[in-house]
C-alpha cells in the first residue's frame, strides 16, 4: 500500500501517520518513506490487507491511498499456478474440460425432467441443470417442486449418468442438498451478495462445488469478494456470467462478455456463461453462448425444455432441439480458444504465477 501525504502535511502529518500505522500493527521498519520537493510518499512493505483503506483516506493530511496488491489475491492467477479445476464425481473436470450444462429452468414433473434430460444427454450436455426452488419475480407464479424436485433430479442422474446442478436459495435447505447429494450447488443472481447465506455455504462440511452467478449490476470486485467468502471455506468455486438489465427493454438482460475475458485473464476460477438468462430471448441464446466461449468461458449453462411452449418457467428463453445443433460448434470454438490461451500465455497476456 502507498499513502501520499498532502503537500501541506509537513513533518507533523508524517509523524501522525507513522504513529497511526504503528497502532494498527505496522512498525516503522516496514515503511519506506520518500520525501520529494512537494509530496511525501509512505510505502508499506508486506501484507497490508487488514488495514482499512477508507480510514487512512479520511485523515486530513492524506491525499491518496493506493492498494498495490490484489485484495482477492487468493483468487488471482499471480499467486496460484494454473487454473482451478473442479472435478465432479463422474470425472468431468470443470475448468479443464468443456462444460455444457443444460436442462430445464424448473423441474415440473417426472415426465418433463426425464424427457429433457434424455434430450440433452444425447446431444452433448455433460451436466444436467434443473431448478427445484425457483426465485420468481411474482410469488404466485410456479415456485418449483421443492424437495420433490431434488428427489427427481437425483433419480434422473442415476438414469442418464450426468452430474446435476440446482439452485439453493436458503441456508435452511442445506440438509436437503446434502440428502440428495446435489453435485453442484448454484447460488443465483439474487443471492450473489447475500453474505450471511454465502458464509453459511462456506461452512458446510465436505462441501460440493458451488456455482456463483454474478447478480444484476454486481461489479467484478463485489463478485470476487463474494467468491472469496465461499473460497475460504470451499475452494471449488465456479463463477457464472448471466448479464444485467439495461435501459433497452427489448432484451431481458445483456451479457457482459468483458467480464468473462477479464476474469479468465486475471483469476484462476472457472467461468461459465449463461446465455439463457443473459439474453432472455431464445433466438439469441446460441449466438451469445458461442460468443461467451470465444471470450474464454470454460462452458455454458443453457436452459432446454423438451416442449418450451409448455414450460412453467422461462419458456421464451429455452431451447429444444437447437441445443444439439449448438454443441459441435461450441466444442470447435472452445478447442480453438484453448490454443489461443496457450499463445496468450506465451506472450505474457495471461497473469501467471510461474512467469515471474
Ligand atoms: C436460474 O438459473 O434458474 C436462475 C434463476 O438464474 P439467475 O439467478 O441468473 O436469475
Ligand atoms: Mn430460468
Amino acid at each position: 500500500m502507498i499513502i501520499q501525504l498532502k503537500a501541506s502535511a509537513g513533518n507533523t502529518g508524517l509523524e501522525k501517520l507513522v504513529s497511526h500505522l504503528a497502532k494498527d500493527g505496522v512498525p516503522r521498519r516496514r515503511l519506506d518513506i520518500f520525501s520529494g520537493d512537494t509530496y511525501t510518499l509512505v510505502g508499506i512493505k508486506g501484507n497490508a490487507s487488514k488495514l482499512d483503506l477508507g480510514k487512512y483516506q479520511s485523515l486530513d493530511y492524506v491525499l491518496t491511498v493506493h492498494r498495490i496488491s490484489d485484495p482477492f489475491k487468493e483468487l488471482s492467477r499471480q499467486f496460484h499456478p494454473g487454473e482451478t479445476v473442479v472435478e465432479l464425481t463422474n470425472g468431468h473436470r470443470v475448468g479443464r474440460d468443456l462444460s455444457l450444462i443444460a436442462g430445464p429452468c424448473a423441474i415440473e414433473s417426472r415426465e418433463q425432467l426425464f424427457q429433457t434430460a434424455e434430450l440433452v444427454a444425447k446431444t452433448g450436455a455433460n451436466i444436467l441443470r434443473g431448478g427445484a426452488f425457483k426465485p420468481r419475480t411474482i410469488h404466485r407464479s410456479f415456485q418449483g417442486l421443492g424437495e420433490d424436485g431434488l428427489k427427481l433430479l437425483a433419480e434422473v442422474r442415476d438414469q442418464v449418468g450426468l452430474p446435476v446442478i440446482s439452485e439453493i436459495m436458503d441456508a435452511r435447505d442445506i440438509p436437503l442438498f446434502v440428502k440428495y447429494d446435489i453435485d453442484i450447488w448454484q447460488v443465483g443472481a439474487r443471492n450473489c451478495l447475500n453474505y450471511a447465506f454465502l458464509d453459511a455455504l462456506s461452512e458446510v462440511p465436505n462441501p460440493k462445488p458451488v456455482l456463483l452467478k454474478r447478480g444484476d449490476h454486481v461489479s467484478l470486485n463485489e463478485l470476487l469478494g463474494a467468491a472469496l467468502r465461499l473460497y475460504e471455506g470451499n475452494p471449488q468455486v465456479i463463477l457464472c456470467e448471466r448479464g444485467d438489465k439495461t435501459a433497452d427493454r427489448v432484451h431481458r438482460n445483456v451479457l457482459n462478455l468483458n467480464n468473462v475475458s477479464y476474469l479468465k485473464h486475471h483469476y484462476h476460477l472457472p467461468v461459465i456463461v449463461d446465455p439463457s438468462h443473459g439474453t432472455g430471448v431464445r433466438e439469441l441464446v446460441v449466438d451469445m453462448g458461442l460468443a461467451g466461449l470465444a471470450a474464454g468461458a470454460d462452458g455454458l449453462m443453457v436452459e432446454v425444455h423438451h416442449q418450451p411452449e409448455k414450460a412453467l418457467c422461462d419458456g421464451a428463453q429455452s431451447l429444444s432441439r437447437e441445443f444439439g445443433a449448438m454443441t459441435p460448434l461450441a466444442a470447435a470454438i472452445w478447442q480453438a480458444r484453448t490454443s489461443l490461451n496457450a499463445t496468450q500465455a506465451d506472450l505474457g497476456l495471461l497473469e501467471d504465477a510461474t512467469a515471474a
